[in-house]
């Protein structure tokens, strides 16, 4: 993509009231634009990296069997109901609306109840097991609290991931694969070394869940890190009891800040019940679904990204999830000799399949760098009268600042 044809712009200050890091570098660099508290658009480089992560969790997702669906934002009150979870007491966060004859409807803040329901079209039998559907869909919840940018929006898209299993023995095979998927996931975007598995509150159906909490002091939640096994206590959960199903002693504990970037859960028959979904077993008997819930926030992983890999400059994205591979700064003479080197290079290495943000802006050296430091692709290509003299490029990893001067031919 040639900058001079991106539409969004970068800038010197984010909107006075967005406290948050992560949505301040976001908003400056152009990735994302601020419609209200807590809720963010994504502009061409927000969606690229979005689209990255996206990619990444749906190879994993696949990976243990996953099978993507998109299910829809408005929900049946019916199916709430039979849950117990319409009332206001029970979920304070719903985002409700009236229908035009009258009756209401809800904003998704999870699928649970619809996807139950829905399963009961197309599970019969055993046979019909197990099954483990996903989407990225929008959810809506009515934050009390949108201080963290778009690590808490109140519409912000979600990977939900359900499984669907016979019994206990299968569900908690797949729920240990899920977990593996997700420790893949957090090191393929870059957080591998800051998130923990942490044992948190189960529910009423297992006596933990488990929350993928990244350190970081933009997040609002406090764990007990043991170092040594690469696990976590979230305070909620911590004490005695916890501590010796863990065999861990409290002494090996390090407090900290973390947020939670994924939660995975076992839900047991909660929803089946409620709702119907049954099967018949190999003896023809009917029983309920076993059933577990994977959910990652997209905006949530993003922003956690941003805060993690940045510096007094700007972003510093891991290259999986750059918006772009590389970052081409031509800075342009008078003759257009440098222009139709870079234009050159540029759609060589495009035809190649390279992702390249081109910058053929005319503006001075300075303002380039500083937007390129600001965007933070990992790779930065400087092509100039100075390097064209040597036949080479400038190329500088935005992470370490290293730079050397690399031959055209041997780019
Ligand atoms: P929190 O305790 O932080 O409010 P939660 O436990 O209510 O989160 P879950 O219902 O477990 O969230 O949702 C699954 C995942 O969705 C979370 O692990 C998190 O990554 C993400 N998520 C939850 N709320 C938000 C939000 N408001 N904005 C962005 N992502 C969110
Ligand atoms: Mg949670």
């Amino acid at each position: 993509m040639k900058q001079s044809q991106l539409f969004s712009k970068t800038r010197r200050e984010a909107p006075k009231d967005e406290v948050a890091k992560n949505a301040q570098l976001l908003i400056k660099a152009g990735f994302i634009h601020k419609e209200m508290a807590g809720v963010y658009s994504f502009l061409p480089l927000g969606l690229r990296t979005l689209n990255k992560i996206i990619g990444i969790i749906r190879e994993e997702m696949n990976a243990i069997g996953g099978q993507e669906i998109q299910m829809t934002a408005l929900q049946d009150k019916k199916l709430w109901e039979a849950s117990g979870r319409w009332d206001d007491a029970v979920v304070n966060n719903w985002f409700k609306t009236k229908l035009n004859n009258g009756s209401e409807t809800g904003l998704a803040f999870t699928h649970e109840e619809p996807l139950t329901n829905l399963m009961k079209d197309h599970i019969r039998s055993y046979k019909d097991l197990p099954q483990a559907i996903y989407q990225f869909q929008t959810k809506f919840r009515n934050e009390e609290r949108a201080k963290s940018g778009i690590m808490r929006g109140r519409e912000f898209l979600m990977k939900d991931l359900y499984s669907f299993n016979v019994d206990e023995k299968s569900h908690n095979e797949f729920y240990e694969r899920a977990k593996q998927a997700y420790i893949k996931i957090f090191d393929r975007v870059g957080l591998g070394n800051e998130t923990y598995v942490t044992f948190a509150s189960g529910g009423s159906f297992s006596k933990y869940s488990h929350e993928f909490q990244t350190l970081t002091e933009a997040g609002e939640d406090t764990i007990y890190v043991h170092e040594g096994k690469r696990i976590a206590i979230n305070k909620e959960v911590l004490n005695d009891e916890v501590l010796k199903d863990l065999g861990i002693l409290r002494r090996d504990l390090k407090e900290k800040k973390a947020v939670e970037t994924g939660n995975i859960f076992s839900l047991g028959t909660k929803f089946s019940d409620a709702l119907g979904l049954v099967f018949k077993d190999a003896e023809g008997k009917s029983k309920s679904v076993i059933m577990g819930c994977y959910g990652i926030g997209l905006p949530r992983l993003l922003g956690t990204i941003a805060e993690i890999w940045s510096d007094d400059k700007g972003l510093v994205w891991p290259e999986s999830v750059s918006p772009f591979a590389i970052h081409l700064i031509g800075l342009f003479d008078e003759a257009g000799t440098v222009k139709k080197a870079a234009n050159e290079l540029y759609d060589k290495l495009t035809k190649k399949g390279v992702e390249v943000l081109y910058d053929d802006r005319d503006m001075r050296a300075g303002e380039k760098f500083s937007d390129s430091d600001l965007i933070g692709i990992p790779k930065r290509y400087v092509i100039s009268e100075k390097t064209l003299a040597d036949q080479s490029v400038e190329v500088k990893d935005r992470r370490t600042g290293k730079e050397e001067m690399v031959k055209m031919g041997s780019l």
